[in-house]
């Protein structure tokens, strides 16, 4: 009896003596097993390895064993997870991943979402409430942010991003994650995969932030903007910045400065459809009027004054490069800041101060000689418009068949054409015109002299 041993043949175990197993040893493949103390007949059962010793098949299913496809054997099951996205087995030794929401596991290969420290499967991420809003359906609200005794000068920007490679709510939710002051959000955008809009900070707040490090760092070879060609980079601010003096000058030095703006914009084409520059003026022909009162409205522009408290500067193409993002902040800063001081002669260079705005302009060979004197222009707009006034003061109009004269209440020119009623010659209002409308001169309305009011008076014998 003592010389018996275990023996596994046609998947049965039984006992047979030594000299036995030694006789069938000559026909049959048979080894032992440290795990089983047994020998097995592996040419007439089915048996397995683990961790390099043997196992009967018997073993394999009564004390689950699964097979791993990383150890290439089996292992105790408590040992094993089980991989969703491979349909596969592997050994708790591989290098796999878990989804933090229902725990199942995933191979290495499978691209988790992630999410404020945690990664989430494909079919729990669909089921999150997504990151990036739809367009305009952000309601937690702007407000300022600044740090201490700064200018109330506040910028929010929204650059927009495409080609994004991968799925845009697992980009835009590992930007939002490095976050930490929650300055930004995303908004779905038609035109392009998606934008970054940030809460209205000013330039040092923007600065403070260190986009670099977790912005840019983050969006770099995952998503394309300025070499998308569609994107770009809105910057808005505050209205109430200004006031009426100041819309003006800043109005002026954009008008001035068009062409170095279109320059430094880095956008190809002059009428771009989502930032069209409108009309080339010459340097020499900019006056006050004409600036202030060309305003454009809506998403075609390159200066849009529709938002109800905001001015976007819409001109700039968006971009992945933080030195390029930084200094059109400044950019933009900086010709606030210049419309709101009291600086009479303002040159293209002036407007560069800051740490990236002076190299991008050179890198981009933006030069300009001309200088643009406010004092001078604002000078000719008091004459034009005392020379208006006086033209209006003393002058009939004649304006298709009406006899009319005109004056200026606020921010109009009220026209009254002359009527006869009885015997009696009387006024009534005809037009207006506004005076943000006003081109150069009245003629462009259809205004022309007809008389002076003296002469008008005299004819009709001192009646009027
Ligand atoms: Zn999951």
């Amino acid at each position: 009896m003592d010389n018996l041993v275990k023996y596994y043949d046609h998947n049965e175990f039984s006992f047979i003596s030594m000299e036995k197993l030694e006789e069938l040893e000559d026909e049959y493949y048979i080894q032992y097993s440290t795990f089983e103390d047994c020998y097995i007949n592996k040419d007439t059962s089915a048996y397995g390895y683990c961790d390099n010793d043997l196992l009967t098949n018997d073993t394999i299913e009564s004390e689950n064993y699964i097979y791993c496809e990383d150890t290439e054997d089996y292992q105790p099951e408590n040992y094993t997870v089980y991989l969703t996205d491979t349909d596969e087995y592997v050994s708790r030794d591989y290098d796999f991943q878990k989804c933090d929401e229902c725990g199942d596991y995933f191979s290495s290969d499978y691209d988790m979402h992630y999410r404020d420290g945690n990664y989430y499967c494909d079919a729990c991420w669909e089921d999150m409430e997504p990151v990036i809003y739809d367009y305009h359906k952000y309601e937690d609200g702007y407000y300022p942010r600044s740090l201490a005794r700064e200018s109330p000068l506040f910028m929010g920007f929204e650059l927009e991003v495409d080609n994004v490679r991968g799925d845009c709510e697992s980009l835009a939710a590992s930007v939002l994650d490095g976050d930490m002051d929650g300055t930004l959000h995303c908004e779905e955008d038609c035109t392009v995969a998606f934008e970054f809009i940030s809460q209205p900070c000013t330039l040092e707040y923007h600065k403070n932030q260190h986009y670099n490090d977790w912005f840019f760092s983050e969006l770099d070879g995952k998503c394309q903007s300025h070499d998308a060609g569609t994107c770009g980079l809105h910057v808005h601010v505050n209205k109430s910045f200004f006031d009426d003096h100041g819309y003006n000058r800043l109005k002026t030095i954009l008008f001035f400065f068009k062409e170095e703006l279109f320059q430094f914009s880095r956008r190809q084409r002059w009428d771009y459809g989502y930032s069209d520059f409108n009309e080339r003026i010459d340097k020499k022909d900019v006056t006050i009027q004409k600036a202030k009162n060309s305003k454009h409205y809506g998403h075609s522009t390159w200066f849009n004054e529709n938002n109800s408290s905001t001015y976007e500067f819409r001109f700039f193409r968006g971009t992945l490069k933080y030195e390029t993002f930084m200094a059109s902040l400044e950019l933009v800063h900086n010709i606030c800041m210049v419309a709101m001081s009291s600086t009479d002669v303002i040159t293209w260079d002036s407007l560069l101060d800051g740490d990236y705005c002076r190299e991008y302009s050179n890198s981009r060979d933006i030069y300009c000689d001309n200088e643009l004197n406010l004092s001078t222009l604002e000078e000719e707009d008091r004459e034009y418009m005392k020379a208006l006034e006086k033209s209006l003061k003393e002058n009939v109009f004649i304006n298709r068949n009406y006899v009319s004269i005109g004056e200026i209440v606020d921010d109009t020119i009220v026209f009254y054409c002359l009527y006869n009623d009885g015997d009696e010659l009387k006024l009534r209002k005809q037009n207006y015109i506004d005076l943000s409308d006003l081109s150069e001169n009245l003629e462009d309305h259809g205004y022309y002299r007809l008389c002076s009011r003296k002469e008008l008076s005299n004819l009709l014998g001192g009646a009027f």
